[in-house]
This record gives C-alpha cells, sequence and structure tokens, in this order.
C-alpha cells in the first residue's frame, strides 16, 4: 500500500456490544394474528404505507408485502417512499432510514415502530467529530455511507448505500478526487480494493457482520463444497475475499435466485433469509459464521437494534401517532444535496444502461 492510500484509522468512543440488546417479540398465535389484522386496517385507515428492511422480523416483511408496501435495502427504501403517494411513511429499520425517508420526503409523516432502533454505524460516527476529520483533509470529497445520522449527512459531498458505493466512487476517483469515507471501515477498504482510489476512512464498524470470521468460514465451506459464498462488504477482509459474490443485501438476493448452486452461505444479517427462502425454496441456506453461535447475542448474525421492531409497537404507532421522525430543516437542506447526488446518479445510470440496450 503506498503512502497516500494508507488508511487513517480512528477509534469510535461508544462501546457499542455493551449498548446493544435483543428485543424481539414472542406472540401467541391467536396476538398475531389480529395483530396483523389491526395494522392492516390502521394503514389503510391511515392512509399509511409500510416500507421495512430486509433484516427485520419475517411478519413485518409480510405485512409490507401484503398491504402494498415493500421489502428491500435502504436505497431502493429511500426510493419507493419517496414516489409512493401515501401521505403517511411507517419505516421498520433503523432511525437513519425513518431520518432519510424525512429528508427526502418532509412533506410527509413518518413514523417508525422504534425510536431507540439504531445502528453502531451511527453512534460509531458523532457529527462533530467526523466534521473535524473532515476538517483535516479539505481536498478530499467526503462520501458517507447512508448508514449514519442526518447531520453527518449534512457534512457530507455524497451519500452512498452499498449497492452503489464502489460505482459512485469509482466515479469520482476517475475524475481525479481524493475520497474521505466513513464510517464503516471494512466496507472502505473494499471499496477501496475494487476501485484503487486514494481514501482515508473513519474508523467504524457494524456489530453484527464484522462477528464473521474468516477461518471459521473456511472451515464451513470445506464441509459444503457445492455451496457459494454470498458476502456482505461491511464483513471483515478475510470473510469478503472467500466470496463468491460481494453485494447488497439485494446483490445477495438475486444471487440465491439466479445462481446455479444447491446451496449458499450467507454472511449478512440472517433477517434476510426470509425472502430468500420465498425467492429460492429449493436452495439450502446456512448461516456464515460467528464467533460465538453459543455465546452472547451479540456474536450472532442479527441485528440487535433491527429487532426492535415488532409487531406490538407498530400497531401502537399507527394507534397513537407516536414515535414521528423529525429532521432539523436547515441539516436536512443540506444532507438532501448529498442524499440527491446519489439519486442523480443511480438514475442516470440506470438510463444509461437501458440506452444501451435500446441502441
Ligand atoms: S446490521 Fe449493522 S449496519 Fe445494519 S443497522 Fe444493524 S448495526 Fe447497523
Amino acid at each position: 500500500m503506498s503512502e497516500a492510500q494508507a488508511i487513517e484509522l480512528r477509534r469510535p468512543a461508544a462501546n457499542f456490544r455493551e449498548e446493544a440488546f435483543s428485543s424481539a417479540e414472542e406472540l401467541a398465535q391467536g396476538e398475531r394474528e389480529a395483530l396483523m389484522d389491526r395494522i392492516k386496517s390502521l394503514l389503510k385507515e391511515q392512509n399509511a404505507v409500510l416500507v421495512a428492511h430486509y433484516y427485520t422480523a419475517a411478519d413485518l416483511q409480510i405485512l409490507a408485502d401484503e398491504t402494498g408496501g415493500y421489502v428491500s435495502d435502504s436505497l431502493d427504501m429511500a426510493r419507493f417512499g419517496k414516489e409512493h403517494p401515501a401521505q403517511t411513511l411507517v419505516v421498520a429499520g433503523v432511525r437513519f432510514m425513518g431520518e432519510t425517508a424525512k429528508i427526502l420526503t418532509p412533506e410527509k409523516r413518518v413514523l417508525m415502530p422504534e425510536l431507540e432502533a439504531t445502528c453502531s454505524l451511527d453512534i460509531g460516527c458523532p457529527a462533530d467529530e467526523f466534521s473535524a476529520f473532515c476538517d483535516q483533509y479539505p481536498d478530499h470529497t467526503v462520501v458517507v455511507y447512508a448508514n449514519t445520522s442526518a447531520a453527518v449527512k449534512a457534512r457530507a459531498d455524497w451519500v452512498v448505500t452499498s449497492s452503489i458505493a464502489v460505482d459512485v466512487v469509482k466515479h469520482l476517483h476517475e475524475r481525479g478526487e481524493k475520497i474521505l469515507w466513513g464510517p464503516d471501515k471494512h466496507l472502505g477498504d473494499y471499496i477501496r480494493r475494487e476501485t484503487g482510489a486514494e481514501m482515508v476512512l473513519w474508523d467504524g464498524s457494524c456489530i453484527v457482520h464484522e462477528e464473521f470470521k474468516g477461518l471459521e468460514l473456511e472451515k464451513l465451506r470445506a464441509e459444503h463444497p457445492d455451496a457459494l459464498i454470498l458476502v456482505h462488504p461491511e464483513s471483515p477482509r478475510a470473510v469478503v475475499e472467500q466470496a463468491d459474490v460481494v453485494g447488497s443485501t439485494s446483490k445477495l438476493l438475486q444471487a440465491v435466485q439466479t445462481m446455479d448452486a444447491p446451496a449458499f452461505i450467507v454472511a449478512t444479517d440472517n433477517g434476510i433469509f426470509h425472502k430468500m427462502r420465498q425467492a429460492a425454496p429449493d436452495k439450502h441456506l446456512l448461516e456464515a459464521p460467528t464467533a460465538g453461535r453459543s455465546a452472547t447475542c451479540s456474536s450472532c448474525a442479527h441485528c440487535p437494534w433491527m429487532a426492535m421492531n415488532g409487531l406490538r409497537n407498530l400497531a401502537h404507532v399507527l394507534e397513537t401517532g407516536s414515535n414521528e421522525i423529525f429532521v432539523d430543516p436547515a441539516i436536512a437542506e443540506q444532507a438532501l444535496v448529498s442524499l440527491n447526488r446519489m439519486l442523480d446518479f443511480s438514475a442516470a445510470r440506470n438510463s444509461v444502461v437501458l440506452g444501451r440496450g435500446d441502441a
């Protein structure tokens, strides 16, 4: 690695593992069905649409699908919420997703089942510290992952999701720009290797993906030689390097549907298995190993904050109108600039692909 490409590492102060906890709800069958029916009626009564992330509980994904809502990764959730005519968006996911929805559609009411549902990447990247870090590199273009607060997005030149990060950085690199990336160091490291861009990285990580272990994955591969390895790039390099496919949740889901293999080992949050089983019921799906599957909740492959979304708190916010998301208008206005760069880039890229096809 050249000196210019040296990775700048910074330690966030928060101890995520101690803060993380799981509150996945357990419901009797009768209560589950009653809540599902109640939520369906409330969504209709209130002209509301449910948008859920792939990592949320299967019941929420089922509800979104059955009520004309949407289940996807964060880029597509943002697009869908922006384009849907409903006056209320109910975002089942983590805090930054609700904030992003509000920034993109300030005229709509945005509700979330649980306001405490956050993300280790967001917690580990306080806006004031990140801004001071950016000030040290005034000649760098600031590109941040979507898993950040509105204030961090407002400090950035670009916001990207994992589905478009490599393409955006490649584009900037081809224009001769140097990149300051935050907050996920593993994703940043992957993008740097893919694009060859000169990048300095903030030292953040996802507590779920960081638990995947290269050595244990090697052993599991040896036990399942027919399986392909699917890896989200928030995982450590030792895991990414063993992947047959590296990409966003949507890309990994597509791989299960389209690739000709009987089995897949999946290194991302296990909430994705609901959609993968739906899409490819005949495929054998295995979770990539984490450090201690029988140890603490923070070493299993499920996000403790995504697990805070449930049927009870979803019904509650629809009944009470509580947990509405507000973003400071000045911050939102600035964050919208960097978010729109991503959405415009994505739209232009799709139209170029279609244009080629037509020609
Ligand atoms: S899975 Fe990781 S990146 Fe996604 S919300 Fe949870 S902590 Fe954040």
